[in-house]
């Protein structure tokens, strides 16, 4: 670092760049009083219903169906009634009409989309409108190309669909989660129940407008919604596959209940991904990778780089540029367009998330918080980070899923890798450095699904995600994620 560096890091941020509120409206969006679930291309009255929130104003939005067994059955008969009346024998390229057709209405409404996902998950409209819209749509339009290909895809092995999905996703990416299980499952030929999570099932519900204005046939998708008993009811069911993305403990409770039965199975669990930071790497690109690591969506990030591991020679420049970036931070409304943190997606996971800082804490690692006004009604947290952190800590160990990031240090490239891989988990790390054959040896050496270099946080529908150990099996994305949806002769 040279001294001008130095004095740049030491200035005061200037406070004449405050920026005025711009929220988007909300009213775009027009939100029923109350959704059933989506069974066979119509609405179920639901038998039990729950509120589902705003996390950033704690008001409620509308009543949400909670799905019985029975009316999971339902939804599950009506797929299997439109995987054998005809789905699973069209041709590969009238499938694909239907997903590109749902793409480009994605498209057309990804503004609603988008302000939707922001109200009921507290994610920034900057995010939902720039990432989780885009990259749905891309999802549908990338596997609508593969749908009439699957031949080509998996030469000499006659690909067939599975039958009826089953698949559960979690509340961080709402409906880039529904993107990333369904268009995937459509192109391979397989009819789809999908369980979105209990407290974000609003885009998920909108979703199946853009299915009847894309004509899909009736029963090809159905949505049921509720909390896990509602997921662990479509579990049982007569499904020939689970998709679940989630935690590794219902991960875990899911593979055991479905070991012997047959069904196919995929799991994308949690994470606690190494951003690792070289001596020899651009200083401030590698800081704005660290803020997007952790910070992106509040830290409801799988694979976000929630463990920092510097090398040591560059510790205080890192650490200094880090503490000054997070305090341009604006937390607040996720509908202000200059928001970079929002919400809190739930009071449980709020409180999960002061817990674990509560053991940092008492651990003796050392905390930094930007000073930052947090709204007054909602959940929220302020961007923390943790220095002088042991690799025993808690913090260090356990996925946070939150906007606090755990800093370690290390001298030589081997003890980086040795420390990136003491975890059970393995889905995704980042490695920032100026040397192609460093990234290459330690992409050799970092056991996770995913490595990122000289950036964070990339997502591409052509490029396959997933993870080892703890992370879960399967891969999401690319020419590979068709295959956990068929089965070859
Ligand atoms: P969660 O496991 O509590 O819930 C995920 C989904 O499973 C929800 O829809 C929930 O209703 C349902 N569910 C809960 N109990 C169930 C049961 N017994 N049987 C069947 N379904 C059940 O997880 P969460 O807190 O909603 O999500 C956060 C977790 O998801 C984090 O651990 C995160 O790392 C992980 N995640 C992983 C990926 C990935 O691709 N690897 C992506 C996003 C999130």
């Amino acid at each position: 670092m040279t001294e001008l560096e130095r004095k740049q890091d030491r200035a005061p941020i200037p406070s004449g760049w405050e920026y005025a509120t711009a929220p988007e409206s909300r009213e775009i969006v027009q939100l029923r009083e109350r959704y059933g679930h989506f069974v066979g291309g119509e609405w179920l009255e639901p038998k039990e219903s729950y509120a589902t929130i705003d996390p950033a104003s704690e008001e409620p939005l509308a009543e949400i169906g909670q799905a019985t067994d029975e009316e999971v059955g339902l939804a599950v008969s009506a797929a299997r009634e439109a995987f054998e009346n005809g789905w699973s024998a069209l041709p590969g390229s009238e499938r694909a009409k239907y997903l590109f057709r749902i793409a480009r209405v994605l498209q057309e409404r990804s503004r609603e989309f988008a302000v939707l996902e922001s109200l009921n998950g507290g994610k920034p409209i900057r995010e939902s409108r720039d990432v989780d819209l885009p990259l749905a749509a891309a999802h549908f339009f990338y596997y609508a190309g593969w749908a009439d290909k699957l031949e080509y895809a998996f030469p000499n092995r006659k690909p067939q669909p599975l039958g009826v999905a089953g698949q559960i996703i979690p509340w961080n990416f709402p409906l880039l989660m529904l993107a990333w299980k369904i268009a995937p499952a459509l192109a391979a030929g397989n009819t789809v129940v999908l369980k979105p999570a209990e407290t974000t099932p609003l885009s998920a519900l909108l979703f199946c407008d853009v299915l009847r204005q894309a004509e899909l046939p009736p029963g090809v998708v159905n949505i049921v919604t509720g909390d896990g008993r509602a997921g662990a009811a479509l579990v049982k069911a007569e499904v020939d596959k689970v998709a679940f993305t989630g935690s590794t403990d219902v991960g875990k409770a899911i593979q055991r209940e479905l070991a012997g039965t047959g069904k196919k199975l995929t799991l994308e669990l949690g994470g606690k991904a190494a951003n690792v930071i070289f001596d020899d790497a651009a200083l401030d690109q590698a800081v704005e990778g660290i803020i997007n690591g952790i910070y992106f969506n509040q830290g409801h990030v799988c694979c976000a780089g929630s463990r920092l591991l510097v090398q040591e020679s560059i510790y205080e420049p890192v650490i200094s540029k880090l503490k000054r970036r997070l305090q341009t931070l604006r937390v607040g409304d996720p509908l202000d367009k200059n928001t970079d943190v929002g919400a809190i997606n739930s009071r449980a996971q709020l409180e999960k998330i002061e817990e674990l800082v509560r053991s940092g804490e008492e651990e003796g690692a050392e905390i930094y918080q930007p000073p930052c006004r947090l709204p007054e009604k909602g959940y929220w947290f302020v961007p923390t980070v943790f220095t002088n952190v042991a690799q025993s800590y808690r913090i260090a160990q356990e996925e946070i899923f939150g906007p606090v990031l755990s800093v370690l240090t290390f001298r030589t490239p081997d003890e980086a890798v040795e420390k990136a891989n003491n975890t059970p988990y393995g889905l995704s790390a980042g490695v920032w450095t100026e040397k192609g054959s460093r990234i290459l040896s330690m992409a050799q050496k970092l056991r996770a699904g995913v490595i990122w270099a000289n950036t964070y946080n990339r997502f591409d529908p052509s490029s396959p995600f997933g993870g080892y150990k703890e992370s879960g099996f399967g891969r999401e994305g690319g020419r590979h994620g068709l295959e956990p949806y068929l089965k070859f002769e």
